[in-house]
């Protein structure tokens, strides 16, 4: 089937020509005849990545009334990302369209600029649903004429909280305009806003239920919880091409990951709900640009990223909420390219594969993370071909010939070839030298081998020369919150640590964090000489800046609480107790 065929005007074609797009893909095929009768309410469920912009973009180009400047079409999206990708695309089909004028408006931006370019008049408004719902109820947003409302990646808006804010724009829209629904995952919740506000729609499901891209290829690496960091540097060195994201679940550790990366050299810089929109704004450009080469992002920041070429998508711990795997996984392996989401994951994350396959209807394999070998292989060999392959200025290079030739006199050619490769490989072959192997070998062994852990990996030697250091700043521009993806840290300072522990361990809820001067070491550390146990009975710690949620095994836990009541630290007496189960 060609777009042609499809029914859209002409205009339309030339700019879908002119895109590169040659055949629709299938939520297109399914969609764009459906819609453009304009008649109709749709439910569609497809993944991220499966050209669901189009799908609705071009049907609701080809209904606007380019001769009516009134806003007839509202699209809303989770994130302001999400929202400028769609306003982009919508552009760029409707280059040939006259009469056409979209604006797009989010949370975290100035409003009185948004309030202008509304007054100044569109027809087609994307947004985020918090922003609208303030420009509606400061009375800019003209809704009477809107025909349809688009809701883009439906799930993830309720998932953010904004399900009164649906509701309200659902509300004060027309009775009798249509609903577009795109959702990758068919929630309760989804369904809900299909069963309140939609008549009678149409369905169509692209793959099954919740089925990710076929293209990528799943794995998972079980290690300790401790060597998570080495593990993620091991999968990324062994990758030298890797143009990659990597997920974490808090904004916290979103930016510890980066900053830990950062400070050893590599290409990488985070966004996460923190940062100001021009922060977040310049790590996707530079990102999108490949100026860096990893991109470090809570899930809900990186809603909106549709770049290509991504080669990996690495989940540096599992999402708390299993659905969110099809939507980070989503990232790579888009319009028909491959690509490989690799899971690092401990003991007691293992059945959460399982769940995850289940709900994708896809299967991991099980790798092991490479041992210092390989990724010493690997990295020579490539440095090798970069030396193949480098351009030679010969012009420059002559001037200085003679005087290098004297130089390296006294070498052999193998000397000399040596001599250029360990300049920049020794500092693999340093960090590697005597690594352990890091793969978890299971619960059974009491959780000894954690004491065994590649000690070198987690002393986070510096050996990339620590380039690009641009680290985008940490300021914390107010602003619509949720708009900012800022789901992550919820709930902080709420004594019952907002998620319980895991099984077989409890949590202490201790009154010192990180302006103490501490950090997750130190206060291991203070645990082990205060209690008088092993570092190896703590298990995961979240540290904020006054107080700390730590991990530990439910045998030595009264033994710990007890060290721990009133010890002191530095001069300040320490309030310890048993955090409370979530409610
Ligand atoms: P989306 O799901 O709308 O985010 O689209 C995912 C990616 O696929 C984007 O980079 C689109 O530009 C691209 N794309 C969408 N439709 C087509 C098509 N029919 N042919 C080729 N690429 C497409």
């Amino acid at each position: 089937m060609t777009f042609s065929e499809l029914g859209l005007k002409s205009e339309l074609l030339k700019g879908v020509e002119e895109l590169g797009f040659e055949t629709p893909t299938p939520v297109q095929q399914e969609a764009i005849p459906v819609l453009l009768d304009g008649a109709n309410d749709l439910v569609a469920l497809a993944q991220t990545g499966t050209g669901k912009t189009a799908a609705f973009g071009l049907p609701l180009l080809n209904l606007t009334d380019q001769d009516f400047f009134k806003p007839q079409s509202i699209i809303l999206s989770p994130t302001r990302e999400l929202g400028n990708q769609i306003a982009t695309d919508l552009k760029t089909f409707s280059k040939h369209m006259k009469g056409v004028k979209i604006v797009s408006v989010y949370g975290g931006a100035n409003i009185s600029t948004q309030i202008r370019e509304l007054k100044r008049g569109c027809n087609i408004i994307v947004a985020t649903p918090g922003r609208l719902v303030d420009l509606i109820k400061r009375g800019v947003a003209d809704l009477s004429n809107i025909d349809r409302v688009i809701l883009d990646e439906a799930d993830e808006m309720l998932n953010m909280g904004f399900k009164d804010d649906l509701d309200l724009i659902l509300n004060e829209t027309p009775e009798d305009k249509n609903t577009w629904l795109f959702s990758a995952t068919m929630a309760r919740e989804v369904e809900r806003i299909a069963s309140n506000y939609m008549s009678d729609p149409q369905k169509i499901t692209v793959g099954s239920k919740n089925e990710g891209s076929k293209n990528i290829d799943h794995k998972y690496y079980v290690v300790q919880n401790r060597n998570r960091f080495p593990a993620l540097k091991r999968l990324v060195d062994v990758n030298p091409e890797i143009f990659g994201l990597i997920f974490c679940r808090t904004k916290r550790d979103t930016q510890e990951v980066a900053d830990r990366l950062m400070a050893e050299g590599y290409s990488v810089d985070a966004l996460h709900g923190d940062l100001s929109q021009q922060q977040r704004d310049r790590v996707m450009d530079k990102f999108r640009r490949k100026k860096i080469q990893l991109l470090c992002a809570t899930d809900v920041a990186a809603r909106g990223i549709d770049v290509k070429n991504i080669s990996h998508v690495i989940h540096y711990e599992l999402p708390e909420d299993i659905e969110s795997y099809t939507h980070r996984s989503g990232r790579t392996g888009r319009a028909g390219e491959k690509g490989e989401s690799l899971a690092i994951i401990t003991d007691r994350d293992k059945f959460k594969i399982g769940r995850i396959e289940k709900i994708m209807k896809t299967k991991f394999s099980k790798d092991t993370i490479p041992n210092g070998d390989l990724v010493c292989e690997l990295q020579l060999f490539k440095l090798i071909e970069e030396v193949k392959t480098q351009k030679i200025e010969v012009s420059e290079f002559a001037k200085y010939k003679e005087r290098i030739l004297e130089e390296l006199s006294e070498f052999s050619k193998e000397e000399i070839i040596e001599q250029f490769i360990a300049k920049d490989f020794n500092k693999f072959i340093k960090y590697y030298k005597n690594s352990d192997d890091i793969n978890s070998v299971g619960r059974e062994r009491g959780g000894r081998d954690r004491d065994r852990g590649d000690r070198r990996d987690r002393g986070g030697r510096d050996f990339r020369g620590g380039r690009d250091r641009d680290r985008g700043g940490r300021d914390r521009d107010r602003g619509d919150r949720r708009d900012r993806g800022d789901r992550g840290d919820r709930g902080r300072g709420n004594r019952d640590g907002r998620k319980g522990a895991d099984e077989g361990f409890k949590t202490i809820f201790v009154n010192v964090g990180s302006t103490d001067g501490l950090d997750k070491g130190g206060l291991i550390d203070f645990v082990c000489k205060n209690s008088d146990v092993r570092g190896r009975v703590i298990g995961k710690i979240r540290m904020n800046e006054k107080f700390s949620f730590i991990e530990v095994e439910n045998a030595s836990s009264d033994r710990i609480l007890g060290g721990l009541q009133g010890s002191d630290h530095d001069g300040r007496s320490l309030r310890a107790e048993f955090a409370k189960p979530r409610d």
